[in-house]
This record gives structure tokens, sequence and C-alpha cells, in this order.
């Protein structure tokens, strides 16, 4: 662990300039501790034309019974956090995690590549990922009546302008809606408005159907899992929530609550930090195993405001279909957007390092408890 007097410096050196840079180095580290590393190949490109993958690493005994997940980059941009995350837990906590009996750890790195690539929140299809994962006999179809009614103020047709008023706009819908109304009906996932925000697909992505098919093998012969999957950009600057989906049932929502900070334990629920989402990645991947107790956690650090937040976030999807290819604006917006979702901050980036390290702890203790406990 890092002196308290060089947190700042030593965390901050955990992220990584690109996809491909922050790859590298995960696969260098898994590499000098002995991870298996298994690739997968998206038919995509980074903006340097080199081929971009999904990537799972996986340390520890084959026959662990107990198997922590971390995946990252599933809204691709916020992969910058996830992707350090995944870097200082290898460096950092590796072997505490494999001094417990019959655990393992999984690391899944950018479950979106092209996104983390081209800093996009989306897929390569324009799919937010985190949205595309429907289970069995859920179909890709719909949307809340209010993201039709909001639809040419989310996603105007048109490259964007100079001086921008959406925030105005959107304070004035806030008023008339209510927030956490509108925050739902936004944000919860759409699937008819295939150029639009929080657009779910037309059917699984490549990256849904790599996760159907490998997840299986890697986790092996778990019979617990807790998976983590790490977010940004929503709640108070450098603040975390841990929301579990609003489908689990109250005894695992109750076990969570017993292993990890119950005021940072939550559901997808309109009422807090986050919302119901349709789609969402972990509780599909909940769903895959009938026989596993499988705990699907999304853990969001908090950067800027929402309108903020939402703002960039509408700028990026506008200059991405509206601007032409190469044109300044784009590059621009996807900064903004990197930095909206991943801020430049030493202080953001050391904090979300640190708290995000404290929950692996906790996740390993709680892991250790079972093991030795029932
Ligand atoms: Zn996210």
């Amino acid at each position: 662990m890092p002196q308290s007097t060089d947190l700042s410096d030593s965390y901050s050196a955990y992220f990584s300039d690109s996809y491909s840079e922050a790859r590298q180095r995960l696969l260098e580290l898994s590499a000098r501790r002995g991870g298996t590393h298994w690739t997968y190949d998206i038919d995509q490109c980074s903006p340097h034309g080199e081929a971009l993958s999904v990537d799972v690493l996986r340390f520890g005994p084959p026959e662990a019974s107990q198997v922590l997940v971390i995946s990252s980059g599933t809204h691709g941009v916020e992969g910058f956090f996830g992707s350090a995350a995944q870097l200082a837990l290898i460096e950092l906590k590796l072997e505490e995690l494999l001094s417990v009996q019959g655990v393992a750890l999984v690391i899944i790195h950018a479950v979106n590549p092209y996104g983390f690539s081209h800093l996009r929140r989306v897929n390569e299809d324009n799919v937010d990922l985190n949205r595309n994962f429907l289970t069995v006999g859920e179909s890709y179809k719909g949307a809340d009546p209010k993201y039709a009614l909001l639809d040419g103020l989310l996603n105007p047709q048109s490259p964007p302008p100079r001086f921008e008023l959406f925030t105005l706009k959107a304070l004035l819908q806030i008023i008339r809606h209510g927030f956490q109304a509108l925050k739902s009906s936004v944000a919860q996932g759409q699937y008819d408005f295939e150029r639009g925000l929080f657009f779910g697909g037309r059917g699984p992505s490549r990256s849904h159907k790599i996760i159907t098919e490998h997840l299986p093998h890697w986790i092996g012969e778990a019979e617990r899992v807790i998976h983590i999957d790490l977010h940004t950009g929503l709640g108070p600057w450098g603040t975390y929530v841990m929301a579990a989906s609003q489908n689990i049932p109250q005894s695992e929502l109750q076990w969570l609550l017993g292993h990890f900070d119950q005021d940072k334990v939550q559901q997808l629920e309109a009422s807090g930090v986050l919302y119901q989402i349709r789609g969402e990645f972990t509780y599909y991947c909940r769903s895959l195993f009938s026989e596993v107790d499988y705990y699907p956690i999304l853990v969001e650090f908090g950067t800027y405001p929402i309108l903020k937040v939402l703002s960039a976030l509408r700028a990026e999807n506008r200059a991405t279909h509206w601007c032409d290819t190469g044109a300044p604006e784009l590059d621009q917006k996807r900064q903004q957007l990197r930095e909206a979702f991943s801020p430049a901050s030493e202080e953001w980036r050391s904090t979300a390092l640190s708290k995000t390290l404290r929950v692996i702890d906790q996740a390993v203790a709680a892991l250790n408890d079972d093991s030795n406990g029932s």
C-alpha cells in the first residue's frame, strides 16, 4: 500500500491515457503475476487501427469455490477508471486475495472496448451496453413515453452549435415533469431511437454474446460469485454507491448490507442516486446460473453534476451522428466526455481508487467470512 504522503501520485499513476495503453499495462502485469489470459476480438479497430478486444484474466486455483469478478468499461469511456482500479487491485491486493483459501479473481477488461478506445459511452452500434443485457423473454423494443417527448431535446438532428442552451431547456423540463420521473424515463433504457442516448440495441451485442458464451468457463467451479462492475458519472464528486439490481431478492440485499458499508448499498431505483434500468449487465450474468450464489453489484463513482454529465453525453452523441468524420468538434466533444466520466483531477482519481480498493477489501472479507463460516 502506498504511504499516505504520496497517495495521490501513486494512485494517479494507475490511470492510462488510452484503451491500448491500459490493456497493455494490465496484460503485462498479469503475465508477471501468473494470470491466465483469454482475449476476444470484437472485429473493430481503435482510431489508430489496432484490433479491439475484451480481455479476461483469471488468478487463483482452478477449483476455487468462490470467485470475485471485477469488470470495467461496460460504458466504454468509464473504462479509464475501471481499468486503473483493476491494475491497482492486481498490483496491491492480489496476494491478500489469493491468501484466502478457495478464492479466485476474474478480471473482465473493457466489456465495451470500442467505447473505451473511441471515447464513447456506447459501443460501435451506439448501444448502451448496460441496457443491452436483456434476459430471456424480454424484447428489444419500447421506450418510456416521456423519452419520445424529450427526443428532440436529447437528440437534436444537427451538428452542435457554438452556444448551447441545453441546461436551461433541461431545467424547464425538470420543472415540468419532476427530476426523479425524468431521470428514470430518460435513462432506464430505450429500444426505439437508435441514434438516441441510452439506446439498448436491436439485439444482443457482440460483447453480450462473448459474455454469454464464456462467463461460465471463466468462473469455473464457483459456488459463490461477487461481481462488481465499475462505473462513473453519477452522484456527488468522488463519492460512490453500490447498487444491486432491483430484481434481486431481499435476502441477497441483506447479505450485501451485512458485508459492505450499509450507507453505500442500495437497489437500482429512482429514489436513489441511480434509477431502474432494463438490460443491466451484472444481473444478466447472474441470470445465467441457477446453481451459483451470484451477487451482481454496480459500483458507481460520482464526477460532475448530473446536468453537466448529461450535457456532455448529448453533445458527444450529437457530434458523432451529425458532424463530418474528422471534424474538430467531434474530438473536442469526446475529450469533454472523457473528462465528464474520468476527471483528470488527481484528487478525484486518488479518492476513487482508494475507495474502490476498500470495497475490494470488503468483498475479500465477505468471501473469507463465508468460506470459513457456512
Ligand atoms: Zn456507467
